[in-house]
């Protein structure tokens, strides 16, 4: 095959407004950022706890590379293992309220590692159509039959759980959609996972530090708990550094360290960022005033732009997202955004169905209500 056929996908992603560029950001993730030179308001960021660049955080990660030097060297099953990422191991576990949790380097790494794990060709899994795209490969995978239902449509979700004949049924489901903002019916997805034996599977990357008691996540949110839940979190958004765990029964937990390949074969994460981790995880729990912040700029937002052409999209979470619809729009309007000094990222497919481009606004706990003020002005401008 000629190599020109790639220049010609590319231009066509360019002409059809699906072309991605990267930013150069200069200096740490922030609600303030500087991008080639210039300074911006960001609302592009998991760094929903505004964590990513804490001085405490900094100097943890400092101590940790005193401590441990910087390369774990080996994979957690050879000799990489450290006493710092046991410690979080199991801080983690507490944390969530579950008996036992495995890090893993990624969570993209850790959705595929899961779903090989637990089920195989004679195996059915049941997800929600709006899900991360790590857990779609994650299914492909695995090999197991792939059941998508519309997105939260339990009633879909159950005639297909009641309809298969698969040895093992697992649904999985983002907890807090990362593009939508809401938030799965945790209780009315286990209640049915326990009438069809099946398992659930919940991805808390947009959840975790930001949902629940202390920011314990989707399940203290809704005050559930369950064996048959597998909880999957990442340490790269709300606790701001990087990596992800799989908490759950300790059989499930064991089977994962034997049996999941993107835990097996790969380098452990610096122990220094899992000491760095402990830290976050303190400031997690102990900072409510990060998670007060976030409602009240979401609240502010909601009020700011009632009025306004395009709409939010229902969600009481630090996402919000507002829906544009054509691609080119988004673009257009991300970009007179960032002439303004406001970074806003537009959402295009395939991240997003067909005629549902979107800015997605995310906020960060150390966004001013002046910050949200300059977005909301900017935003009534442009409409
Ligand atoms: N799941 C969801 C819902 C996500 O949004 C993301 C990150 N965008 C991931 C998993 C992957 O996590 P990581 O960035 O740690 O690979």
């Amino acid at each position: 095959m000629p190599l020109s056929t790639l220049a010609g996908q590319l231009a066509q992603l360019e002409a059809s407004g699906l072309k991605r560029q990267r930013r150069l950001l200069q200096g740490p993730q922030g609600a303030h950022v500087t991008v080639e030179g210039r300074e911006y308001i960001a609302f592009c960021s998991n760094d929903y706890l505004g964590l990513a660049a804490h001085p405490a955080l900094v100097q943890a990660a400092q101590e940790g590379a005193g401590r441990y030097g910087t390369g774990a060297g080996a994979s957690h099953l050879i000799l990489g293992h450290s006493i710092a990422h046991h410690a979080l191991e199991e801080a983690l576990a507490g944390f969530v309220d579950l008996p036992r949790a495995l890090l893993f380097s990624a969570g993209y790494m850790a959705n595929i590692g899961v779903v090989t794990a637990l089920v195989g060709r004679d195996d059915a899994v049941f997800a929600d159509k709006l899900n991360h795209a790590s857990l779609n490969d994650a299914v492909l995978l695995s090999r197991a039959g792939f059941r998508r239902y519309a997105h939260l449509d339990l009633a879909a979700l159950e005639k297909q759980l009641a309809a298969s004949r698969s040895r093992r049924k697992l649904v999985v489901t983002d907890a807090v959609f990362s593009m939508d903002g809401d938030i799965a019916p945790v209780p009315e997805l286990l209640a049915l996972c326990e009438r069809y034996e099946a398992w659930l599977m919940l991805d808390d990357a947009h959840g975790f530090g930001v949902l629940g008691r202390d920011g314990r996540g989707a399940l203290s949110h809704f005050g559930v708990s369950s064996p048959r839940v597998i909880y999957m979190a990442t340490l790269g958004k709300a606790a701001g550094v990087s990596g992800a765990f799989v908490a759950g029964a300790p059989d499930m937990i064991e089977t994962l360290m034997q049996r999941a390949r993107s835990y097996i074969y790969t380098t452990a994460t610096p122990p220094l960022l899992a000491h760095t981790l402990l830290k976050s995880l303190e400031l997690i729990e102990c900072e409510q005033w990060r998670r007060d912040q976030l409602a009240r700029l979401a609240g502010q937002l909601k009020r700011g732009l009632a009025a306004n052409r395009w709409k939010l999209m229902p969600s009481d979470t630090a996402i919000q997202p507002l829906v544009i619809g054509p691609n080119a729009d988004a673009v257009a309007l991300s970009e007179r955004l960032a002439q303004r000094g406001l970074l806003v990222p537009a959402i295009r497919p395939p991240t997003v169905p067909q005629g549902t481009a979107r800015l997605r606004i995310s906020f960060s706990a150390t966004h001013s209500e002046d910050d949200v003020r300059r977005l909301i002005a900017a935003l009534s401008e442009l409409q």
